[in-house]
């Protein structure tokens, strides 16, 4: 029987545990504190913007959300990132992407102050996760450990595939699942747009993680039988509704849910993992900032 994995449930354990650690943080006189900036139009940037403040409120971390116009400019951006890093109750600081296009990606990564930098994209957290001695990690990737954790899913000696190198999600679930530890010690092939006989690559693994953002590239076919399935990928496509749209993933479900001993839905798999994780990462952040042990 296929387990199909409920990320909701997961995450919302996971967030349960945290508003304990908020009250230890509370009983020292801190209330952790989120900064999400927005500078776009964009709806669903708009609508993860919103999740994750209403994600904060849920278990008394202090959300504080900052807009900007898209057509601000980026010295202006940098400056209130500035302004984030003094700011004495922000433990943590979101620049949701992507920013528009005159406003380079990787300079507002960079500014923003690594102690607080709550996606794990700053250059030195990315160095630290490499050598494996991680501070804050990237939310998808670690929310997909712990994902695989719940699920009892072995990781130490499988063969884990990952379709998708970017620096958000491929690269780091690499480096996480490879580091000589009890949520890793995988063997991991990480594919992309150039990589030959993505078939051959999917039959032999043990774990695959779809993150590649094309809808339903991967089907049942593709996988060999008990083969444990992560879909990160969350792709509009047209529908005959009233929204005009539906969610699906990478992975075709209905035939690959035939093949897998273990799958994520979409939506109701890695993305509530996703959010946990970041609310995971600024109770951290607050704890490190303001030298309170608590046991996460
Ligand atoms: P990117 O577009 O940054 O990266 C996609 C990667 O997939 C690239 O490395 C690309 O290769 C590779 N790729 C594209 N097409 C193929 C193909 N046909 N075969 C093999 N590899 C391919 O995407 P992200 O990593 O940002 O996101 C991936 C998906 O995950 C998206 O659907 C996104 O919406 C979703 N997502 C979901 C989250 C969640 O919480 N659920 C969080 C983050 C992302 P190349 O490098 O050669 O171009």
């Amino acid at each position: 029987m296929t387990e199909i994995i409920d990320g909701n449930e997961i995450a919302d354990r996971i967030k349960t545990e945290l508003e304990v650690c908020v009250e230890t943080l509370s009983d020292h006189g801190v209330t952790p504190g989120l900064a999400t900036v927005l500078m776009s139009d964009d709806s669903a940037s708009e609508t993860y913007v919103n999740m994750k403040q209403r994600a904060c409120e849920e278990i008394g971390i202090e959300g504080r959300h900052h807009e900007l116009d898209p057509e601000t400019s980026s010295d202006t951006l940098e400056g209130r990132i500035e302004a984030l890093n003094e700011n004495p109750n922000v433990h943590g600081i979101l620049v949701q992407m992507p920013v528009p296009d005159h406003v380079d990606e990787q300079t507002i990564l960079e500014r923003i102050d690594p102690m607080k930098d709550v996606d794990g994209f700053h250059p030195e957290n990315v160095g630290k996760l490499v050598t494996g001695d991680p501070q804050l990690k990237p939310c998808t990737p670690h929310g997909i450990q712990r994902l695989l954790a719940a699920t009892g899913v072995e990781t130490a000696g499988k063969d884990a595939v990952i379709v998708g190198r970017s620096n958000i999600v491929g690269k780091p679930m690499m480096n996480l699942l490879v580091q000589k530890n009890n949520l890793g010690n995988a063997t991991v092939t990480t594919c992309h747009s150039r990589t030959n006989n993505l078939t051959e690559k999917m039959r032999n693994a043990d774990i695959v993680i779809a993150a590649a953002g094309v809808p339903e590239l991967i089907d049942g076919s593709m996988l060999s039988e008990d083969t444990v399935v992560i879909d990160v990928g969350v792709n509009r496509v047209d529908a005959d509704d009233d929204k005009g749209y539906e969610l699906v993933g990478d992975v075709e479900f209905e035939s690959a849910v035939e093949q897998a001993s273990a799958i994520t839905p979409v939506p109701g798999g890695v993305g509530p993992m996703t959010i946990a994780m970041l609310l995971y990462n600024t109770v951290k952040a607050a704890s490190l900032q303001e030298n309170v042990d608590i046991d996460l």
